[in-house]
């Protein structure tokens, strides 16, 4: 195996209290793009997701219930779970932070924070956000002492807490950041990073009395663990127990990519690696951080104003890999960005059917009606091969900065490409002139390379529909390797191209 990287990327865990919504579905099918392309390169990828059940918020809300907390976050987790297969999430393991394996790994590494000297008891007050389970310091909170996330009342809380030293790590972060300028993505995000860190660390909470929905606090029973480090510390001990045949930590940790929303960027790219540095653990190599998705109308999305983007009601309507296309297409992933259903009906429209669909339709049905269905076995246009030099380096080059948006638009110009070609060389016009059946072999030869190297690039975006013409173009390599147009020409020489019915059907 010498060669293959480990790879290990994570979406941020789910909050179980509420139900699965876009922002849900938008951090999944991302982070699914970005893990399906490095497999594609052929590395030992470990795609991690989950959900996070601790916290008061969980608890409050199954008493109203009437349920204990575990039968109520037993039940929400269920719909996270049900939500993977239906966007086709390829995730290799998805943690419940109520997992007995969890709670005690947990208990170890915090326990080994304490040992090193990094805890201490002391009395804590301050403005608390119960829908962030998260105290909020002095120059974050909104005018009125509201939550600058929820723009709810915050309220004052005293009490005994175990505090973590987050001050004693300022330095080593501020020489993490130094040494590694891209361990927070986009720059944006790095450059919120840094202003936080600059602002001066202050010591934090580290468990809480006055709750026992959580991990109980190893040195004193009394207490729970704060949700969040709890909920951090998934990215850690899912690998002791994902496999029980295996433990999986040395072979993956530390992380390659955590992919999260820009609201918990704090926990991420501060208390984490401290915590992490505190309990003598490598630190992850990059927290990439997207955007939130508004409404078309550039407003919050909300149930009142009409103008949510229901994933489900997509997938019914359009599909999955519609949903996962649209997402990806029309935000560049790291940014906001507006979204709504008439947007996602126009790209399905106007380039997942009427540019891509209708470029395999073309191909296929050209081969099989001027070549009996084969590929003539001769090389490709030079000019077509020119335009995808090089294509899968560059689409690798901006995997590697988690650019998926980017990577998406080089590839649809050469979907475009492609069908300026179709219209250039006219094939219906060369197949009534016998004399030009060696141009009329380049022409649908080079369609033929340049649709397979294309479905290929385009298989982590929209996996089931690639996978369709894949195997109908005699050609289901979807390893990166095959994604360069073959020179001398296609090795799928002598298939015999069955039917292809439309990859995106119309739908009203
Ligand atoms: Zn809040």
């Amino acid at each position: 195996m010498s060669g293959v990287m480990s790879y290990f990327i994570t979406t941020a865990i789910a909050y179980v209290n509420g139900p699965p919504h876009l922002g849900h579905a938008y951090e999944e099918i991302a982070t699914d793009v970005i893990a399906r392309h490095m497999r594609q390169r052929g590395e030992d990828v470990f795609f991690l997701t989950g959900t996070d059940e601790h916290g008061e918020p969980v608890a409050d809300t199954a008493k109203a219930h009437g349920l204990d907390p575990q039968a109520w976050a037993d039940q929400n987790a269920q719909r996270f779970i049900a939500l993977m297969p239906q966007l086709n999430i390829s995730n290799d393991f998805f943690i419940r932070t109520t997992d007995p394996r969890h709670k005690a790994k947990v208990q170890d590494v915090l326990q080994r924070v304490y040992d090193n000297g990094h805890v201490y008891q002391g009395l804590y007050e301050g403005w608390y956000c119960p829908r962030c389970a998260d105290f909020k310091v002095e120059n974050e909170i909104l005018d009125g002492n509201r939550c600058p996330i929820h723009e709810i009342a915050l309220t004052r809380e005293t009490e005994e807490n175990w505090f973590f030293r987050l001050s004693a790590f300022q330095a080593p972060l501020e020489e993490l950041f130094a040494a590694n300028r891209d361990f927070v993505m986009p720059a944006r995000a790095m450059n919120e990073a840094e202003a936080f860190l600059g602002s001066g660390l202050q010591d934090v909470s580290l468990s809480r009395g006055k709750l026992s929905w959580g991990v109980s606090v190893p040195w004193d029973p009394s207490h729970v663990f704060y949700v969040w480090f709890d909920a951090l510390l998934n990215y850690y001990t899912a690998l002791s127990f994902a496999n029980p045949e295996e433990d999986y930590t040395d072979r993956y940790w530390p992380a390659n990519l955590h992919v999260i929303g820009k609201d918990i960027l704090k926990f991420h790219t501060i208390f984490w690696p401290a915590m992490l540095m505190a309990a003598d653990l490598p630190v992850p190599q990059r927290v990439f951080v997207h955007g939130f998705l508004l409404a078309e109308d550039g407003r919050k999305m909300s149930k009142s104003l009409g103008n949510v983007l229901d994933p489900f009601e997509v997938i019914e309507q359009l599909g999955t890999d519609a949903l996962r296309f649209y997402l990806l297409r029309e935000v560049q992933f790291g940014q906001d960005g507006n979204v709504g259903l008439a947007g996602c009906r126009a790209r399905y429209e106007s380039e997942l059917a009427n540019e891509y669909g209708n470029l395999a339709s073309r191909t296929v049905a050209m081969l099989r009606r001027y070549r009996a269905g084969n590929v003539p076995a001769v090389a490709p246009d030079p000019e077509i091969v020119a335009q995808f030099d090089g294509l899968a380096e560059q689409v690798s080059a901006l995997f590697d900065r988690a650019d998926c948006t980017q990577a998406l638009e080089l590839i649809w110009q050469r979907v475009r490409r492609l069908n300026r070609y179709v219209e250039e060389r006219q094939p219906w016009q060369l197949a009534k002139d016998d004399s030009q059946a060696a141009a009329l072999d380049q022409t649908l030869t080079s369609l033929y390379e340049g649709l397979r190297v294309l479905s290929v690039l385009l298989d982590p975006y929209i996996p089931q529909s690639v996978e369709r013409l894949l195997a109908v173009l005699g050609a289901p390599d979807t390893a990166l390797g095959a994604a360069r147009l073959a020179a001398a020409g296609p090795l799928a020489g002598g298939v015999d191209l069955p039917e292809l019915s439309p990859l995106f059907p119309k739908r009203d």
